[in-house]
């Protein structure tokens, strides 16, 4: 059979298993709903505040102390007859209100396994990468594993991208700021600061799917005539970043819309939720990831901007030892992306690494590692006048 037709068979397969338990395992996982936080409280007259707190899902302890009661057995009262400005008491309940929604719509045992398992697994992936282990087939198999436990398993909440989007939207649309959606992205951040996009590359649900499929479509001989690649210019990729992060935001801050929301590609991992716009988006991301590397990451993904940023101090880079290089450039033409033909050419902007491996893999004198410190300019002239990055 021809190879392209077969790379479009394995891809449908791939992506409508993935869909097809992913909407097994998001019902499992008993499916929260994200609630408004929005509505409108419940008062009847004569209502004591217990009555209130009880009908409206408040916090017994929470009301007392805005109502200047004291403790919770001071809330027998009607509710009218605590002095208390009215105006200001629902203005302070109704933001307290929406983080408690914020709270009760997460499944906290469902992430904090996930962060355990994003810290073994993204340890022993750094640990095979730093021995050089990482071969085509196992490389394969890692991302598989990360799509199907990061993904379909535990499903599209959290993820790296929700931390910066959701952190905007809400506070675009609430005012409010959620802490643990901070400390996630801490947490993230410092993964990159650690190890380049590393929580990009192996823990994304959504960036290992998009890495897979690209190299589905590129078997270990990389030979030609199956489905033909491309790598946009970074200049083009991180410009559309860039503009799409700055409409997101100022949509988000001035009129309270999340214009990621409707069409979120990372609920390709709880199907249920999915709209009829978010699939045609999803199909375009998951088709275009066999041509291109990562769309998604490159042009539309907050934190893929925010972490390309804080890439630039990580500790642990892709690094070459221009010593024993034989300037042969396998490594810039295996890269999926415009990253090594960054490097060797001394590049001023170095797009995002995603820490993949694949140039390391492929030098034939071992000359590439994932390693501390700073990173070595090539000597001038050694890769002048070689055909950087052909694909
Ligand atoms: S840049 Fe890609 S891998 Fe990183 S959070 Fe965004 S979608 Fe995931
Ligand atoms: S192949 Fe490219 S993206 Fe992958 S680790 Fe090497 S430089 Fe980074």
């Amino acid at each position: 059979m021809n190879r392209a037709v077969k790379t479009l068979g394995y891809f449908a397969g791939l992506v409508g298993l993935a869909a097809a338990l992913s909407l097994f395992f998001s019902g499992l996982w008993g499916g929260k709903a994200e609630k408004g936080g929005m509505e409108l409280f419940e008062v009847s007259p004569g209502m004591t505040a217990r009555q209130f707190a009880r009908g409206n899902g408040v916090p017994e302890a929470a009301l007392a102390e805005l109502l200047g009661a004291k403790g919770a057995a001071g809330l027998d009262e009607p509710l009218s007859s605590y002095k208390v400005d009215e105006g200001k008491f629902f203005a302070e309940l109704f933001k307290r209100k929406a983080l408690w929604d914020e709270e009760g719509s997460k499944n906290w045992r469902k992430i904090a396994l996930k962060f355990a398992l994003w810290f073994v697994f993204l340890g022993v992936v750094f640990a095979l990468m730093r021995a050089g282990r990482i071969t085509f087939g196992l490389r394969n198999v890692l991302y598989l594993s990360a799509v199907a436990v990061f993904g379909v398993l535990l499903g599209a909440d959290p993820s790296p991208m929700g931390t910066v989007k959701d952190a905007i939207a809400l506070y675009g649309a609430k005012h409010l700021l959620f802490k643990p959606r901070f400390v996630a992205l801490a947490v993230f951040l410092l993964l990159t600061v650690l190890a380049n996009k590393f929580i990009c590359s192996w823990g994304c649900q959504l960036g290992a799917l998009q890495d897979f499929i690209f190299r589905l479509n590129g078997g270990p001989d990389r030979r030609p005539g199956l489905l033909r690649q491309f790598k946009p210019s970074f200049a083009f990729t991180n410009t559309v970043r860039a503009l799409f992060f700055g409409v997101f935001t100022v949509v988000a801050l001035g009129w309270g819309f999340d214009l990621i929301g409707p069409v979120d590609p990372f609920k390709f991992y709880n199907p249920s939720e999915v709209t009829l716009a978010g699939w045609g988006l999803i199909g375009a991301v998951l088709l275009g990831s066999l041509f291109v590397y990562r769309p998604w990451c490159h042009l539309f993904c907050p934190f893929g901007l925010v972490g390309w940023l804080a890439e630039k101090a990580s500790v642990f880079k892709i690094k070459v030892n221009y010593d024993t290089c034989v300037a042969c450039e396998a490594c810039a033409g295996a890269c999926p992306s415009t990253v090594m033909g960054a490097i060797l050419k001394r590049g001023r902007t170095v797009p995002d690494c995603f820490a993949c491996g694949e140039c390391i893999a492929v030098c034939p004198t071992r000359s590439i590692s994932l390693a501390a410190g700073r990173r070595a300019l090539p000597p001038p002239g050694k890769f002048s006048g070689l055909g950087l990055q052909k694909p």
